[in-house]
């Protein structure tokens, strides 16, 4: 192993401290709602998983990056950590939201802080690992697969960020027009098909957008920003759960230009 990657190792072996601050106060969460008397037994147990959940999201962001400096850096390893990380931004939500109903309670501000400052340092080492990695620069907006499936990639990365095909969504029992985007997957018309098809050939990603909020939800494409005219995955449409008192509310995106919508509600 050479000098470099023995600082990379480093730096990864120090995100160690951050996640330890997140477990200290995640324990401290958990003591705390052992304590509350007058808290249902099915509302601390909901909550206490809650905070398990999130410290293990964040646990197995590190985890994955240990088994990187073992060999050579691998994008499937940076990945999962990257989805670990946004699997623990979601969860810290929930429990932000739950913690609301003690407003006395400083702890949402301890852990906000303590995850924030967890996420930049693994962001740093993120950037850095990709930096070794050569980025294929997206040059088509729409990919067409077959003539049952396209696909749309991130205009950033170029990851598959939204599918369109002819077949079976999970809960489907006939032929549909399935549509998997950043926050949802679901079921259209397959009688549809046609007319999405024809957009999709003529790489019209706001038509795409109007077919979506026509026939589907306001929303639209969830990876769409319209002001930009592009397609993001999660990651760069930055994208984060909103929670009400620990209930799913929405989701918003905030594209690298700054333009922010609601995604999914
Ligand atoms: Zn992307
Ligand atoms: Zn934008």
């Amino acid at each position: 192993m050479n000098g470099e990657n023995n600082n990379m190792l480093e730096k990864i072996l120090n995100l160690r401290d951050y996640v330890q601050k997140l477990e200290d106060i995640s324990e401290n969460i958990i003591n705390h709602l052992n304590s509350l008397k007058d808290l249902d037994d099915s509302t601390r147990n909901i909550w206490t998983s809650d905070v398990k959940e999130f410290f293990h999201n964040t646990v197995s962001a590190w985890e994955v990056l240990t088994t990187i400096t073992e060999g050579e850096p691998n994008l499937k390893n940076i990945d999962n950590s990257k989805s670990f990380l946004y699997a623990a931004r979601n969860h810290l939500s929930k429990i932000i939201s739950e913690l609301k109903i003690f407003p006395s309670l400083k702890t949402s501000i301890l852990i906000e802080k303590a995850f924030k400052e967890c996420w930049d340092a693994f962001w740093i080492v993120l950037k850095n690992l990709l930096l070794e990695k050569e980025i294929v620069k997206p040059t088509k907006r729409v990919i067409k697969v077959s003539d049952l499936e396209y696909h749309l990639p991130c205009s950033v990365c170029g990851k598959s960020a939204v599918e369109f095909r002819i077949g079976y969504g999970r809960l489907d029992e006939k032929e549909s027009l399935v549509f998997r985007g950043i926050t949802l997957e679901t079921s259209l018309n397959v009688k549809l098909a046609n007319m999405l098809f024809k957009i999709l050939q003529k790489k019209d990603l706001l038509g795409v957008h109007n077919f979506m909020k026509k026939y589907h939800s306001f929303e639209g494409v969830d990876a769409y920003c319209p002001e930009c005219d592009k397609i993001y995955c999660w990651e760069h449409y930055n994208a984060r759960e909103e929670y009400d008192d620990g209930f799913y509310d929405c989701t918003y995106g905030e594209c690298p230009k700054g333009h922010k919508r609601m995604i999914d509600d």
